[in-house]
């Protein structure tokens, strides 16, 4: 059985870029429930916090930088097999190598400014729901 929550962040280029809507639309067309959503601009210890997992990569001061970059919209999203679902729906995290039609294929730039985030199991996606949002933000 796998789970049907996700999380998922509308990165800071996204936003920058006035896509918010697009992208929102687009998840809302796939059939994802909005359980908790909002907008917010994270702080260097905050992102840090979030990316823990890959503080050991080569890229984590860029990913740092950039998610502080600009606002970020963070929402925790519901959907039957919601995180095999929502990552066929992103598309590979090179934009350059995602199907076309998935939400990195048509509104990112690069494999560091890509849009999109999405969790990668069950267990990440309640760690990261837990990490932004609250009981009561949770519809
Ligand atoms: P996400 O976790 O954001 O959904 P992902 O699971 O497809 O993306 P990860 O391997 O978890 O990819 O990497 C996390 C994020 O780090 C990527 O989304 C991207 O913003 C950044 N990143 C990954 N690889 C690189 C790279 N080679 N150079 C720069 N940034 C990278
Ligand atoms: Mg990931």
């Amino acid at each position: 059985m796998t789970g049907n929550i996700t999380f998922t962040m509308i990165k800071p280029d996204a936003v920058r870029k006035g896509t918010t809507g697009a992208i929102l639309n687009d998840i809302i067309q796939a059939g994802f429930k909005i359980r908790a959503m909002k907008y917010v601009h994270l702080t260097q210890k905050q992102a840090e916090g979030f990316y823990a997992v890959h503080k050991e990569r080569p890229f984590f001061g860029e990913l740092v930088s950039f998610m502080i970059s600009g606002p970020i919209v963070v929402a925790m999203l519901e959907k039957s097999n919601a995180v095999a679902d929502f990552r066929t729906l992103i598309g590979a995290t090179d934009p350059s190598k995602a199907e076309e039609g998935t939400i990195r294929r048509k509104y990112a730039d690069s494999i560091a400014e890509n849009a999109v985030h999405g969790s990668d199991s069950d267990e990440n996606a309640h760690i990261e729901c837990g990490f932004h949002f609250s009981q009561y933000e949770i519809i």
